[in-house]
């Protein structure tokens, strides 16, 4: 596979696709079984175990925060925890790191911990990692991609490159996409060391693609806002239609960016339907 600075236009679209929640099955999974259980483990909250676990499920995958970066979703469940069922000490301590920090990362968090020594950024830094050592435990059978992904990228790269824009680790993509044979409809993947998603689209339309022969495919807010900062196309693959909405990526998204009508109507009903998908309870 080429890197960015490598790798140079072959068609004369540009199809970029998120890889968590968007063309992998991995997030319900992730949240169910490792961040959640995780945060009730640390903080010994078994007393509200139901309540926080559905309140952190809503937060992190069927509303606008979905895809939030751990630490933001962390504070946030811990305040409404404190607030509701018991007392989390040093949450300030906590607020303000995910406030000031200029990067949200677990070495981030160690470099915190040794100018402080807070409890508080301790236990969010052994969360994080208990959650990093359960991901690992997940096997290849439990991140399967969504139905009628392979379909829609095989479709796709018949007309178009193909880019992974991704802001998970690379290694951990290409496994999961190499193993469900998603790669062979792949021309470059773009992950976590490369930048934010923003930026790779920024540089991917640099080797030469119109704008309005740009599309970002994805399943979160933020990789909506990548799209609209770059100013190039966004269709979105619903939360929990994951099918449908790849079954309208082959159907109806493809052929609209490709004889140019994809923009006006079609893309502000998206927009819309994504919205509104996130916003319901
Ligand atoms: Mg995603």
């Amino acid at each position: 596979m080429e890197n960015l600075e490598q790798f140079t236009r072959k068609k004369d679209f540009l199809i970029c696709v998120d890889s968590d929640g968007c063309a992998m099955d991995t997030m319900d999974i992730k949240h169910f079984r490792c961040f959640g259980p995780c945060l009730v483990e640390e903080w010994n909250l078994k007393d509200w175990e139901t309540p926080i676990l559905a309140r952190w499920n809503e937060m992190n995958l069927y509303t606008m925060t979905r895809g939030i970066n751990r630490f933001k979703g962390l504070v946030k469940m811990l305040r409404e925890v404190h607030e509701t069922y018991t007392e989390i000490e040093e949450i300030e301590i906590l607020e303000d790191w995910v406030e000031k920090s200029d990067e949200l990362s677990n070495a981030a968090l160690q470099r915190a911990i040794g100018k402080s020594g807070s409890t508080i950024l301790k236990k969010a830094l052994s969360w994080s990692e208990s959650v990093n050592a359960k991901i690992n435990e997940l096997s290849f059978e439990d991140k399967k991609p969504f139905e009628g992904v392979k379909e829609g990228l095989a479709f796709a790269h018949e007309y178009a490159d193909v880019a992974i824009v991704s802001s998970a680790n690379l290694q951990a993509v290409l496994e999961e996409w190499e193993r469900y044979g998603l790669l062979d409809h792949v021309d470059i993947v773009l992950a976590q060391d490369t930048g934010s998603k923003a930026f790779c689209i920024q540089e991917l339309a640099k080797k030469g693609y119109e704008k309005v022969k740009i599309l970002m495919t994805g399943d979160a807010l933020g990789d909506y806002e990548a799209a609209k900062k770059n100013d190039v196309f966004y269709f979105p693959i619903c939360v929990r239609h994951e099918k449908d909405s790849w079954e309208e990526f082959k159907e109806t998204a493809v052929g609209r960016l490709l004889d140019g009508t994809y923009g006006g109507a079609y893309q502000e009903k998206k927009i819309e339907e994504f919205k509104a998908n996130l916003e319901k309870k």
